[in-house]
């Protein structure tokens, strides 16, 4: 797949996983949020795929979710609601953030899936109790998938699965180490598009894809520079808008890094091909900058944030939070804090997936970039 069916992949998942299962026969397994272990998916002989919501109108929704909850999981009812979702085999909530727990209620009464599986993960994750209790859900999650996907996962399905895992996620940092260096190489918005189709696509396949776009760049590596602009670092939940990407080349800037659910969050971090596939499963999780809503310690997010800003050499962090997001709301002003004690510019977007990127925000992006 070039990046232009990859850009068509993510703009229409429904039509490929409709087609891929039709042809594969595979099992399609809905999930939300970067902490359900896809792995244990995988190893089931099914196709994780992440369910985004919708940026189109909502109503269906409306009468199970208050207007203010944020759009994604506004999006992702509307779309079960409306049987947008109906190919899916099942589907999987981990319990993060109160609106995707709530989701999860409301889901399971009202969506109508062969199954259901709640993966009730710890909040803390600084603490031996944390890593058995993780542990220990792992292996009732991969229970649940047996039982409802009437399979066997075996040692060798799992440590198959942490190699691929490791492959994805390996080459996603290699695309972006390449485009680190030179810009110019790769597009923010064909980054995006690589990451979120990587959530989506047969993992198999989306292994070869990965392979081939690191062999084109590097064969473009001795290209001159063309676009260096400011570096900037993008922080929040997750983005749904590509055009965002472009927004920001255009006004001068360059995403080097990001600590998004859409980003970051996905590719980082390997899993021990050589200990107990579930334990490494658990640790990746432990181990991996967290998104808040998890916690280990009381400013950890903030010391994560500015080694990132200071490793990627950035000037300056936007955070793009979505409207009625409490987690990263609440996380954002002693973020900002941090930010500003230590001289770093920041800025703040608030976005929600149904509205486009009007002239305002284009605006305020300019100031920013232009203050820079
Ligand atoms: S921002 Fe955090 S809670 Fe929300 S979907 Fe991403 S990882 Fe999950
Ligand atoms: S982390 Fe925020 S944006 Fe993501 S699902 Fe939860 S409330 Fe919504």
């Amino acid at each position: 797949m070039n990046l232009h069916e990859l850009h068509n992949l993510q703009n229409d998942p429904y039509n490929y996983a409709m087609g891929y299962k039709k042809e594969s026969g595979k099992k399609v397994v809905g999930y939300f949020c970067s902490y359900t272990p896809e792995e244990l998916i995988f190893a089931a002989a099914a196709v994780p795929f992440r369910i985004f919501g919708t940026r189109g109108n909502i109503s269906l929704a409306d009468t199970h979710l208050q207007a203010y909850c944020c759009s994604p999981v506004r999006g992702a009812l509307e779309e079960a609601l409306s049987g947008s979702l109906n190919f899916l085999d099942g589907v999987v909530f981990p319990h993060t953030c109160d609106s995707i727990q709530r989701l999860s209620d409301i889901w399971r009464l009202n969506v109508p899936l062969p199954f259901h599986i709640d993966v009730v993960l710890p909040v803390k994750l600084n603490s031996e109790s944390a890593r058995e209790y993780m542990t220990d859900v792992l292996h009732k999650f991969k229970k649940d998938l047996e039982k409802n996907l009437k399979v066997e996962i075996t040692e060798d399905s799992l440590r198959h699965a942490i190699s691929l895992y490791n492959k994805i996620r390996g080459s996603i940092k290699t695309i972006l180490d390449i485009r680190q260096i030179n810009p110019s190489l790769l597009k923010g918005s064909d980054f995006y598009s690589i990451v979120k189709a990587s959530m989506i696509m047969d993992r198999n396949a989306l292994v070869g894809t990965l392979r081939e776009i690191i062999h084109a760049l590097e064969a473009k590596k001795e290209a001159p520079d063309v676009i260096l602009g400011k570096r900037l670092v993008l922080a929040g939940a997750m983005c749904n808008h590509s055009d965002f990407y472009q927004i920001i080349e255009d006004y001068g800037g360059v995403v080097v890094w990001d600590d998004l659910c859409t980003g970051s969050r996905y590719f980082e971090g390997q899993l021990d091909p050589t200990g107990d596939p579930i334990a490494s499963i658990a640790e990746r999780y432990l181990s991996r900058i967290e998104c808040p809503a998890k916690h280990s310690g009381l400013s950890t997010r903030a010391e994560d944030l500015l080694k990132i800003v200071q490793n990627k050499n950035a000037d300056g962090v936007v955070f793009l939070i979505q409207k009625f997001c409490d987690p990263h709301s609440f996380d954002y002003p002693y973020l900002k804090k941090h930010l500003d004690n230590e001289g770093i510019p920041n800025t703040l977007i608030e976005m929600e997936d149904q509205a486009s990127i009007g002239e305002r925000l284009k605006t305020r992006f300019e100031a920013f970039l232009e203050m820079l």
